[in-house]
């Protein structure tokens, strides 16, 4: 069986610049012959993933916005997604935000508000996302989102988007159970830490990355690549059996006891 992605069509959600994560992923599944769908956030993002997606040199890659806050956005997404390509395969889920002052200090700082908005968009949207793209997902396919360690285990500063992680994780099997009826499968890739946009909000991002480069089975931090050609894996049929699964993309370093 080949990993072509030939004649099928991706959503991907999430590129901010060339380091975010979706950005790794959207290479690995133009490579393999795609068809792809960006979303983007915001108009201060509009002008970079349009640049980004230029250089795929691909004249049928869509652009279009999606505030994951606003179920309008992303029901008027989903439907000019469906008015323009009909048939999707797949979403790639790469969505996160926290306030930068509930990534560092206690955890039990978080106020209500900072701990619904890390929520809403870090752990509610895969929910919101998987029904509108079901409608579209005709011939089944994959859903796959990126979650951290920081769900499993508590990872200093991590604080609130670890609880939301949790949150995410849980989401994936509950969907996955609900979704698999249907022959749509739900995963979630539980990414090293990398230096994106994002990962710069997380307070002393740089001693956690040294930790990795000295401790992990691997003796390396994880790149966009790897993470990427792992979401090609679970958007590819070579994954058929695979749904509900964390699949560990971070040089071992979860295996490890402190
Ligand atoms: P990134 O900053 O490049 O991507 C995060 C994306 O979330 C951005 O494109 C941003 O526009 C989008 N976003 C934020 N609020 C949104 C909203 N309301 N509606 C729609 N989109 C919104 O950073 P990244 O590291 O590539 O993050 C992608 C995913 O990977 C996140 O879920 C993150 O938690 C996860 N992850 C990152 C790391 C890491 O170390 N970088 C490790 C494990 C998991």
């Amino acid at each position: 069986m080949q990993l072509s992605l030939q004649g099928k069509t991706y959503v991907i959600m999430g590129v901010a610049n060339k380091r975010s994560i979706a950005w790794g992923i959207a290479r690995a599944l133009h490579a393999a012959g795609a068809r792809l769908i960006f979303t983007y956030a915001g108009e201060r993002f509009e002008n970079e993933v349009k640049k980004l997606v230029a250089t795929l040199e691909d004249d049928t890659a869509l652009v279009l916005p999606c505030d994951v806050t606003k179920d309008e956005e992303i029901a008027s997404c989903f439907a000019q997604i469906k008015e323009k390509v009909g048939v999707i395969h797949g979403v790639a889920h790469c969505i996160a935000f926290a306030n930068k002052e509930h990534l560092e200090g206690e955890y039990m700082n978080v106020d209500r508000e900072g701990f619904l908005l890390a929520h809403n968009i870090s752990a509610y949207s895969l929910t919101a996302v998987a029904k509108a793209a079901k409608e579209l997902m005709t011939e089944g396919g994959s859903i796959v989102t990126l979650t951290y360690l920081g769900g499993e285990r508590v990872v200093q500063n991590y604080n609130v988007m670890g609880v939301a992680k949790a949150s995410l994780e849980a989401s994936v099997k509950y969907l996955a159970n609900d979704l698999g009826k249907y022959g749509i499968r739900v995963n979630a890739i539980s990414a090293g830490p990398i230096r994106t946009l994002s990962a710069k909000g997380v307070g002393d991002f740089n001693s956690i990355l040294k930790e990795i480069e000295e401790r992990a089975p691997l003796r390396r931090t994880t790149t966009q690549e790897e993470v990427g050609d792992t979401a090609l894996f679970l958007f590819s049929d070579l994954s058929r059996g695979v749904t509900g699964e964390i699949i560990h993309v971070d040089s071992g370093y979860h295996i490890l006891a402190r």
